[in-house]
């Protein structure tokens, strides 16, 4: 059998898109799987939509989400190098080589020519393709004398190299996902391959390094379906169709209301990121979120993301990359595109975030602390991280859900506080001092112990006490057992806030 061999292949033209990632994720599970290798190749020829920065956000957000390439741009290999500007130099040969074969042909129609074409058509309620029925009319070396071509040439005149797209010709492409589609060339337009500055286009490059780099599969997303015929043509007329890999179209990314493709543009629009990392433009200075930046884990973005247009065809849910990698089949990708949706994304942070270890969850609370300039031992921050392990969804959530383990609260909720500081209250809770201070030793059982002796003296319900215990110790109704929070602040601190709650909630 063929080695397997596939690759990434992003233009570095902004900020890698969610989607992006999903190509990225499924060609690495496809090579895993099948112990193949993983190729990141940087798609540059299109030097007018190069953004600085791109290609080291590419890498850094793949290396976030765990995605590990065997071969690439940023580790070598045995075909480097493999950014296609420091390649330049290889594809001409092959432009040249269809031309003598008659596959291509060089054309001398200025932009502006073409531009004027365009407008006629369209004025004609038709498009203008440059292609088997138009390039008779047109100047290019099919329709110039020999001699005039080689002069254009020699003088140093604009060309580009265009395909010979063949009349009426089927051509047919085996898509793993899709199944057999077939196209009547005459749809097709030749295609620019090559231009005389020198630079190959994507799709003269994309074959010749597939070819070059030895690729066994083409995993990408749908958008490059309707190139998949051309690249087609291209194998065979270079020669290399024995040595063609088979193709993968991927599933569009959805708007989650299903309406169109998820796209760049869409931001945080719609209210959630659509990169991995935040993103700075470098012309604008416009700013875009990023998943790692607003607190989801590389495990659980890379879980979500694997079931947008895969499933494992059983009840499994959550998968370790470890187990995306044996679990991966091409053959359970889906022909539809998938919506992607928010609420199933924070599914998946809050799954992960409740699974993990306490000193894992500490790691990411310290430094929250940190930044807010507050001292806790080790041994502590775990046994919080413990308690709210399971109401925690994205990172920052570790904070708003511990912050009255470490510091006293500030204000005290006004409508919890109309509900349940009665008029009497100050006065029950003053009373309730002295059980929290003979309390002995200062335990979850002993304080239960006295508290329901406590009550019962009192002749009141549970409620009336413990509501407005938690409301001067956490300002608010909500948070984990009470008898927890007050042990581990420890006796002193819970004495100093309820005190404090009588003095400053005032109802
Ligand atoms: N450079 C193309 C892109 O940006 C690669 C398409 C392909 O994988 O062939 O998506």
């Amino acid at each position: 059998m063929r080695e397997v061999r596939v690759r990434f292949a992003p233009s570095p033209t902004g900020p890698l898109h969610i989607g992006g990632v999903r190509t990225a994720l499924y060609n690495y599970l496809f090579a895993r799987k099948l112990g193949g290798k993983f190729i990141l190749r940087i798609e540059d020829t299109d030097q007018g939509r190069f953004v600085p920065g791109a290609e080291q956000y590419i890498i850094e957000s793949l290396t976030w989400c765990g995605i590990h390439f065997d071969e690439g741009v940023h580790i070598g290999g045995p075909y480097a190098p493999y950014r296609q500007s420091d390649r330049k130099e290889m594809y001409h040969q092959y432009a040249l080589q269809l031309i003598n074969n008659g596959k291509a042909y060089y054309a001398f129609d200025t932009p502006e020519e073409l531009e004027v074409l365009r407008k006629d058509f369209e004025s004609r309620k038709e498009t203008f393709q440059y292609g088997p029925i138009t390039r008779s009319g047109l100047k290019n070396s099919l329709t110039l004398p020999k001699s005039e071509v080689q002069s254009k040439l020699d003088a140093g005149e604009h060309y580009v190299i265009r395909i010979k797209i063949p009349e009426h010709e089927t051509i047919t492409v085996n898509d793993l996902i899709r199944g057999v589609v077939q196209v009547d060339s005459s749809l097709l337009d030749d295609k620019v391959l090559y231009k005389s500055d020198g630079m190959p286009t994507y799709h003269l490059a994309n074959v010749v390094d597939d070819y070059l780099m030895k690729i066994s599969h083409v995993i990408r997303g749908e958008e490059w379906l309707p190139s998949a015929p051309l690249h087609v043509l291209l194998y065979r007329y270079l020669g290399w169709e024995a040595q063609m890999p088979e193709f993968a179209h991927l599933p569009l990314l959805l708007k989650p209301d299903g309406n169109g493709k998820l796209s760049k543009r869409d931001g945080d629009r719609l209210g959630f990121p659509v990169f991995p990392l935040k993103w700075t433009d470098p012309k604008s200075g416009e700013i875009s979120s990023g998943y790692r930046e607003s607190g989801y884990l590389p495990e659980a973005f890379i879980n979500m993301l694997a079931f947008l247009g895969w499933n494992p065809g059983t009840e499994q849910e959550l998968f370790s990359m470890e187990e995306l990698c044996h679990a991966f089949t091409i053959d359970r990708v889906s022909k539809s595109g998938a919506k992607f949706d928010v609420e199933k994304a924070h599914w998946y942070n809050h799954q992960y975030m409740a699974r993990k270890a306490p000193a894992e969850l500490a790691s990411l609370l310290n430094p929250l602390l940190k930044a807010k300039n507050i001292e806790a031992s080790e041994d502590y921050v775990q046994q919080v991280c413990m308690l709210i392990h399971d109401r925690v969804v994205l990172i920052p959530d570790l904070w708003s859900q511990s912050h009255f383990f470490f510091v006293d609260p500030d204000d005290y909720d006004a409508t919890v506080t109309a509900k349940i500081w009665k008029p009497e209250t100050s006065a029950l809770i003053a009373d309730f001092i002295p059980v929290l201070e003979k309390t002995e030793p200062f335990t979850k059982e002993a304080l239960e112990t006295n508290i329901k002796a406590f009550i019962q003296a009192k002749g009141i319900g549970m409620g009336q006490l413990m509501n407005p215990f938690r409301l001067a110790m956490v300002g608010t109704n909500a948070g984990p057992g009470m008898l927890d929070i007050a042990t581990i602040i420890g006796r002193e601190n819970t004495i100093r806030r309820v005190s404090r709650g009588i003095e400053k909630i005032k109802n």
